[in-house]
């Protein structure tokens, strides 16, 4: 089984220039690795930054040293963790912009997607730009170069698809995504109720910006080989059971629910809610349970198994500060070893019953939340008995 984070930025090139001007400067490409690997306990991972020209000469670097080595199935091993060099560019499809990933199996075939996009996009440092093209001519840039891809975030009110553009993805894509990543402030149980998706492949990536937040939300594959042949087989043959989703719970999303930008608060009456209803204004973030109640061709919730557990990150759990966590990583290696590996009993003897409950509860995605909006994140709010 293979823990997988497919979406992870870069704050800043070894050279010290910025990628991800949100991101954080301790975001580089070899501290990713190391915290990834040592500290996340993550198996594969999707850098989606290594278009950035700063970003390349860092991949040299690595190779140079030996702390990456090419894959033959495309990706590189970096120390036990695969790295998948990828791209997030900005698109206008319909009437909005939204949010695109591509995956390539070497950093040669980046700058062969980079060389055919040169002059559609301004600044080739930054992270997330906007293409100046049309979406079938990037996709056919993508094929060229023997890459993958698929829609980013899908139902975020900030540039994905169904927040942003559209409806039904038959609407705007010529071509229907084989994989679709799901977003923060959505599970599968929201997604499958669009039917179009029903065979797609979903997975839950963290989206970070720092290291802290690589895999917040993250995926299990199980029986794929750890490369980019191995992600692109799962994608081309939508083998969509070999994906297991942990995400947060919808809810402490910062987009779940509508957000009033005149009354300042989340509107919590049942979605989806346009307006609202206390001050009656308009000028509402819509939140993804909103939009995607109102777009929905199948009721919401019936899918409901075991491949999405809502597990929100360590570091979240009440009781687990600084201190807990060091303590916790340091006896038992890795979140991921921690979250999946260590028994009950071994977690209480070293981090006390109460926390040790609220792993295990974490562990099986029975935490209740209380909902996000507008940007503001919600919070676990289980009391213990
Ligand atoms: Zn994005
Ligand atoms: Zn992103």
């Amino acid at each position: 089984m293979l823990f997988a984070d497919l979406h992870v930025h870069i704050g800043q090139s070894l050279d010290g220039k910025y990628v991800k001007i949100t991101g954080a400067k301790t975001l580089t490409l070899p501290n990713i690795l190391k915290v990834a690997r040592n500290v996340k306990g993550l198996s594969l991972i999707g850098v989606i930054d290594s278009h950035s020209t700063g970003v390349q000469e860092d991949f040299k670097t690595l190779l140079t040293t030996g702390d990456l080595r090419l894959l033959s199935a495309g990706g590189y091993a970096a120390h036990g963790l695969t790295l998948i060099p990828g791209h997030e560019i900005e698109l206008q499809v319909g009437e909005g912009n939204a949010h695109f990933l591509a995956y390539f199996p070497s950093i040669e075939q980046v700058q062969k997607y980079v060389k055919a996009l040169k002059p559609t996009i301004r600044n080739w440092q930054l992270s997330t730009q906007k293409g100046f093209l049309p979406f079938d001519l990037w996709l056919e840039a993508v094929r060229k170069a023997e890459g993958i891809w698929f829609p980013a975030h899908v139902f975020t009110p900030h540039k994905g698809i169904y927040g942003n553009c559209c409806s039904r993805l038959s609407d705007v894509l010529a071509v229907a995504p084989k994989a679709i990543e799901i977003g923060l402030s959505a599970d599968r149980g929201m997604a499958e109720s669009i039917g179009e998706l029903e065979t797609c492949v979903m997975f839950s990536n963290s989206d970070a910006h720092s290291l802290s937040n690589i895999a917040r939300e993250y995926n299990t594959f199980e029986q794929v080989d750890p490369s980019f042949g191995g992600l692109l087989n799962l994608i081309e043959h939508k083998n969509k059971q070999a994906v297991r989703n942990y995400g947060l719970p919808p809810k402490i999303g910062k987009y779940h629910r509508s957000y009033c930008l005149s009354c300042e608060q989340i509107i919590k009456a049942a979605a989806p809610q346009l307006t609202c209803l206390d001050c009656g204004s308009k000028h509402v973030v819509m939140g993804v349970l909103d939009r995607l109640v109102s777009i929905a061709d199948r009721p919401m919730g019936i899918y409901n198994d075991s491949t999405y557990v809502h597990q929100v990150p360590l570091r979240q759990l009440p009781g687990i500060g600084p201190k807990m966590y060091e303590r916790l990583l340091k006896e038992f290696g890795t979140e991921m070893a921690v979250l999946h590996h260590v028994p009950a009993e071994a977690l209480q003897r070293v981090a006390g019953e109460k926390v040790a409950v609220w792993i295990i509860k974490d562990r099986r995605g029975e935490l209740n939340v209380e909902a996000g909006g507008g940007g503001v994140f919600g919070r676990v709010v289980d009391l213990l008995t």
